[in-house]
């Protein structure tokens, strides 16, 4: 296992490649230390060849000798919101991670882009395509990459899933079902705020429609139909506790959506002519397996999601190479959780541009 000062040695070393110098692991800086920041980026940052922890920004001083301690961060890569914008000036930080609620994404990613410096960020990407829309110009300027933190895709069993895409191992696909919830979750604080992002459909629902897309290979052009349902009107007063939809995609395939922080269905099964396969749990930090009809398994082992999706995005960045989720990933989600939205409020399908 490489530690964080592992890594920072390895950030001194360099290759040279075709009389260019690249850095063999890159220096990641953390933009909100909150629960996903603190329980899974970071260590997984630990567990990271190409790529390690270097700083932080936050708004919380308690928090920073604690993570100076765990991570050997150093004074000077210690940032807040106000003075974030500095980190133009230090070599050592070559990737911004936004780990914030999702309304500040774009705030904060713009920022980073401003700043020089490549930006990974959180899922669901942001509020609306407009906001999307910002973070993909802000990078395009500044010339620097942009990732989502859409895990799955570097999953190995969500792979072998999207592989039969071209594969085609049952014929022609018949239906597609994807369920991404979790069971119990009483919205805390932003979650429970619409207009910070809140609620089942940006905080699990995006992973639904993520999956419907990669499990198909297409975009969607209607939404038939979708509704929230509430059990728990005392908790959910803002923002939605389930919703269904339904997706239409040009060919005619239409495919089932549910997501929910109350009910805990985690799915995704594709039927096709002559058989099935499915992943379940679909979308989890541990432990995504599959089954196809034929009894092939999907049982691939992966230790780390997050090291594994932050190695890749991080040799994208050192090979100049394409990033598996790239921002119009993201903003096609947006618009079509906006689009879900619509038809959920209108009560009639809605057209996907
Ligand atoms: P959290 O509430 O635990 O942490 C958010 C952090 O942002 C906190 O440190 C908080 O202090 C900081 N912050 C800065 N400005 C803030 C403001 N104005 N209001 C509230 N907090 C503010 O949330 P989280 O669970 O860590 O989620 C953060 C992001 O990560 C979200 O976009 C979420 O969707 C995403 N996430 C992704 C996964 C995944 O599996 N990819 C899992 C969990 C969360």
């Amino acid at each position: 296992m490489t530690s964080a000062y592992t890594g920072m040695y390895a950030c001194q070393q360099k290759a040279t490649v075709g009389g260019t110098e690249k850095k063999k692991s890159l220096g990641v800086a953390i933009v909100g230390l909150g629960y996903y920041a603190t329980d899974l980026i970071a260590p997984a940052l630990l567990q990271t060849e190409h790529a390690h922890l270097a700083g932080v920004v936050t708004g919380s001083p308690e928090k920073i000798p604690i993570w100076q301690e765990k991570y050997g961060i150093k004074d000077q890569n210690v940032y807040n919101y106000e003075t974030m914008h500095r980190i133009a000036d230090n070599e050592e930080i070559d990737v911004v991670y936004v780990i914030v609620p999702t309304a500040l994404h774009t705030k904060y990613a713009v920022i980073a882009a401003r700043a020089g410096k490549h930006v990974w960020c959180e899922k669901p990407m942001a509020l609306n395509v407009a906001q999307c829309q910002e973070i993909i110009d802000a990078c395009h300027k500044n010339k620097v990459k942009l990732s989502l933190g859409y895990r799955m895709i570097h999953e190995p069993n969500t792979q072998a899933l999207i592989s039969y895409q071209e594969t085609k191992p049952f014929g022609k696909m018949t239906s597609v079902l994807a369920e991404s919830s979790y069971a119990g979750g009483e919205p805390q604080g932003w979650r429970a705020k619409k207009a910070m992002g809140g609620g089942a459909m940006y905080d699990m629902g995006v992973y639904a429609v993520n999956a419907i897309r990669y499990a198909t290979g297409m975009d969607p052009i209607e939404v038939v139909s979708a509704r929230h349902i509430i059990d728990r009107p005392a908790l959910f007063k803002e923002v939605d506790e389930t919703t269904v939809f339904q997706l239409r995609f040009r060919n005619g395939l239409v495919a089932d959506g549910f997501t929910s922080v109350g009910k805990p269905n985690n799915q995704l099964r594709v039927d096709c002519e002559s058989g099935w396969y499915r992943l379940a749990p679909m979308q989890s930090y541990h432990g995504v397996v599959g089954e196809r009809s034929d009894g092939v398994q999907m049982n691939a082992f992966v230790e780390n999601q997050q090291a594994l999706q932050m190695d890749n995005d991080a040799l994208a960045i050192i090979n100049d190479t394409a990033v598996k989720c790239p921002g119009s990933m993201g903003k096609k989600d947006i618009q079509i959780i906006e689009s879900i939205f619509a038809s959920a409020e209108s009560g009639k399908s809605v057209a996907i541009a």
